[in-house]
């Protein structure tokens, strides 16, 4: 039997950008119902950055990948409050001249970079952004004292975190979207259906009329005055495809693609430096914004993934887990990527193309990153691509420059944007700028696909800054 639903605003999403639009929103008197395919799972039910997490609220259990030489792994969170939930909650402002190239290059209106600051600094506000009071993890302190040593510029990343007083790292509760801007549009009267996956948004001319969901394998239908799509930039353009719009949907896919390695550290010297509920909160900005780096969940299994591109030579540490931690170089990437919805599949194709220079600079990465680890006194560095060596000394890391090749490396990211950008040139963009799909009256999207750019930085405040300043355009001009 088929369930039917009503609303005026339907937001597709209940991560970033669906949870601050709903608030938004539903604070200015709409109707706002969102729908969300993932379970609602309260925050410490599950254990954070581990391998049950990423069963229950990961898409496809976090085994995601966007084709291509190499192959990026990438992971979605699948659940209320999408990303935010599972993320590693290291907060970012937009950089000025990333905005300030923004609004020019893909004309977007009503941009001024003042405007977005003031709203981030409302949303650190509102996500208690602080940093961490207490003690830091061994892992946080590694990469410290290895940039320090180095002279290379480095500091602790505030996070959305509340703390008891002078709480060390560890003792911190994430301030996602199920605790913070979900509640808040519940209270101002926004419903939710989660567990409810969006399969089609049914069109009529320019105007999108109803949506069609499935339940517990059950058809769910849904009619509204208009729609906000914010399921993340992987979902949100294949979303789009699977009405009929495609123009510049899903054809800039952008990243920050990682490459990894494990350090290993004498335990008589340094104990245990595997924290396996908490990543490192200082990241290394010297390269900057090119390259950074910093610290990876390094949960067990993750430890046992890490060592799987050299098995042979690697897989014996294993065992000595709690005295490895993992770390990632991340790039900027000039290369871009599509997202494909293909008819009677789930999921939508992902493909991405580094350019000669992204696979450059991922080498480059990797060997300063292993230098990093050297100088904060690694016993062992076992660098994540097939055929690398295991780095002992300065030497070694010539020997693994020589031996990479971006192709042999596992690369990933957890940062996905651009797939829908924003911006009044219509040559560049696929929404005007303020979300609304070109060539729809109703149709807008609202979360990390509107980023023209991926931002060089961890990007959830970029999302939630851009989707808080959209939803108040909406409200200013439709009356709720
Ligand atoms: C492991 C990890 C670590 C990260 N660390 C950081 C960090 O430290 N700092 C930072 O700034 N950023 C970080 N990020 C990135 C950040 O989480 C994202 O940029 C942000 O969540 C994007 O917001 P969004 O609204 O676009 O999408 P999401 O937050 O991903 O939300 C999209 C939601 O839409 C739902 N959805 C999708 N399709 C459908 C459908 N068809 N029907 C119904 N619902 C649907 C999804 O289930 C999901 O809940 C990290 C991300 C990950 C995965």
């Amino acid at each position: 039997m088929t369930t039917h639903h009503e609303c005026d605003v339907l937001i597709v999403g209940s991560g970033a950008g669906g949870a601050t639009s709903a608030a938004i929103l539903a604070e200015a008197g709409h109707d706002v119902l969102i729908v969300e395919e993932g379970p609602w799972v309260d925050q410490g039910s599950v254990s954070p950055f581990s391998l049950d997490q990423m069963d229950k609220q990961y898409r496809s259990g976090g085994v995601t990948v966007a084709l291509g030489v190499p192959s990026i792994a990438y992971t979605e969170g699948r659940c209320a409050g999408g990303g935010t939930e599972v993320n590693s909650g290291l907060y970012w402002r937009p950089p000025e001249e990333t905005l300030e190239r923004w609004r020019s290059r893909y004309s977007i209106k009503d941009f001024a970079t003042d405007d977005i600051l003031a709203i981030c600094e409302e949303v650190e506000h509102s996500l208690s952004v602080q940093p961490v009071p207490g003690e830091h993890t061994a892992a946080s302190r590694i990469l410290q004292r290895g940039a320090d040593k180095l002279g290379w510029q480095n500091g602790e990343i505030p996070r959305w975190m509340t703390y008891p007083e002078g709480a060390g790292a560890t003792q911190g509760r994430r301030q996602s979207m199920t605790r913070t801007y979900l509640p808040r549009s519940f209270d101002a009267g926004a419903r939710i259906l989660c567990d409810h996956r969006l399969d089609k948004i049914v069109r009529n001319g320019r105007r999108a009329v109803s949506a069609q969901l499935t339940h517990a394998g059950n058809p769910v239908t849904i009619a509204f005055r208009d729609v906000i799509v914010c399921g993340g930039a992987i979902q949100t353009p294949a979303i789009l495809q699977r009405a009929g719009l495609r123009h510049r949907i899903g054809r800039t896919l952008a990243v920050h693609p990682t490459v990894k390695l494990s350090a290993k550290f004498d335990a008589a010297e340094h104990g245990a430096v595997n924290t396996p509920e908490d990543v490192s909160v200082f990241q290394v900005k010297e390269f900057a914004p090119n390259m950074s780096f910093g610290g990876s969940a390094s949960h067990p299994g993750l430890v046992a993934l890490a060592l799987t591109d050299n098995w042979r030579d690697f897989g014996k540490a294993v065992t000595k887990w709690p005295e490895l931690a993992i770390y990632y170089a991340a790039i900027t990437s000039e290369g871009r990527g599509m997202v494909q919805a293909v008819p009677g599949m789930r999921d939508p194709i992902v493909t991405y193309r580094l350019t000669k220079r992204d696979r450059d600079l991922l080498g480059q990465g990797l060997a300063r990153l292993a230098t990093v680890m050297l100088e904060a006194d690694a016993e062992e560095v076992y660098p994540a691509f097939k055929g690398a060596p295991i780095v002992r000394t300065r030497a070694d890391i010539g020997d693994m420059a020589s031996r990479f090749a971006a192709s042999k490396a596992s690369v990933m990211t957890v940062h996905l944007c651009s797939t829908a950008p924003m911006g009044d040139d219509e040559k560049r963009c696929a929404t005007d700028s303020h979300g609304l799909v070109h060539g729809t009256d109703n149709v807008f999207v609202n979360d990390a696909a509107l980023l023209p750019e991926a931002p060089g930085v961890n990007p959830q405040a970029s999302v939630m800054a851009i989707a808080i300043r959209n939803a108040r355009r909406y409200a200013d001009q439709r009356a709720g």
